[in-house]
Parts: C-alpha cells; sequence; structure tokens
C-alpha cells in the first residue's frame, strides 16, 4: 500500500490547511506556494487516480466534478475566468501523484501561455 499523499494527510487534519471548498468527492485548499494572485488546487478526496490522464479513463464523471468546483471557486476568489493546469509526470513539474487541478487566476503574468 502506498504511503498517504500530502492532499490525504491535509484531508484527515493531519496536515494543517484551510479547507476551503468541499463536496462529496472533492476538496479545495490554497497553494502553499502561490504562482498567481489566485492560486487554489481542487482535488479528489480519493488518492486512487495518480494523474489526470488516470482519472479521465477511471471516473470521467468525478473530473467534470473537479472542473465544475474550478469554475465555481474561479468565481468566488478571481473573478470568473482562470486557468486550469494538470501537472502530468515529473518533468511537466509534476510533484504529487494524488491527481489534483492548479486553478489559477487574478492578473497572470505568465506568458508562455495565452495572449
Ligand atoms: P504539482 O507540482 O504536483 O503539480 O503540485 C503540487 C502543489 O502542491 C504545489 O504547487 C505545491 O506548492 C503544493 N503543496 C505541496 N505541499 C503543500 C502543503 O502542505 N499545503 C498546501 N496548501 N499546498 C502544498
Amino acid at each position: 500500500m502506498r504511503e498517504p499523499s500530502i492532499f490525504t494527510r491535509i484531508l484527515e487534519g493531519e496536515i494543517p490547511s484551510e479547507i476551503i471548498a468541499e463536496t462529496e468527492n472533492a476538496f479545495a485548499i490554497r497553494d502553499i506556494h502561490p504562482q498567481a494572485p489566485v492560486h487554489l488546487l481542487v482535488i479528489p478526496k480519493s488518492a486512487d487516480y495518480r494523474n489526470v490522464v488516470e482519472l479521465a479513463a477511471g471516473d470521467p464523471d468525478l473530473l467534470a466534478e473537479l472542473v465544475g468546483l474550478a469554475n465555481t471557486l474561479a468565481m468566488e476568489h478571481a473573478g470568473g475566468d482562470f486557468r486550469l493546469v494538470f501537472n502530468t509526470g515529473p518533468d511537466a513539474g509534476q510533484t504529487v501523484f494524488h491527481v489534483h487541478a492548479h486553478v489559477l487566476g487574478g492578473r497572470l503574468e505568465e506568458k508562455t501561455l495565452g495572449a
């Protein structure tokens, strides 16, 4: 059995982090090292999926739920517009292998994506 992920430990209250939203199957926290004025993480409660490819194949409804939660949070925290990022694999910057979406909003300075 794998060690519990950092996100499972946060969900279970073992590591302190404010849970800013929670649904039946997902929750959201603020990223500890924000890369944008608004930088949230939307995470399935289940740690069964290591990345978005596995999640899309195994539980597309849960992926859709994450996107819906990201949208709700972007409306609440970032005026509605947002960038949704799933780092997939170490070379793409993934460090936590419990699938999660980065919700980036506010004034995005990063110029390699988007306008
Ligand atoms: P990844 O690099 O896997 O795409 O994203 C993992 C994210 O989790 C990183 O942006 C990192 O800053 C964030 N993170 C790692 N540990 C913690 C933590 O203990 N609390 C919070 N709130 N975020 C964390």
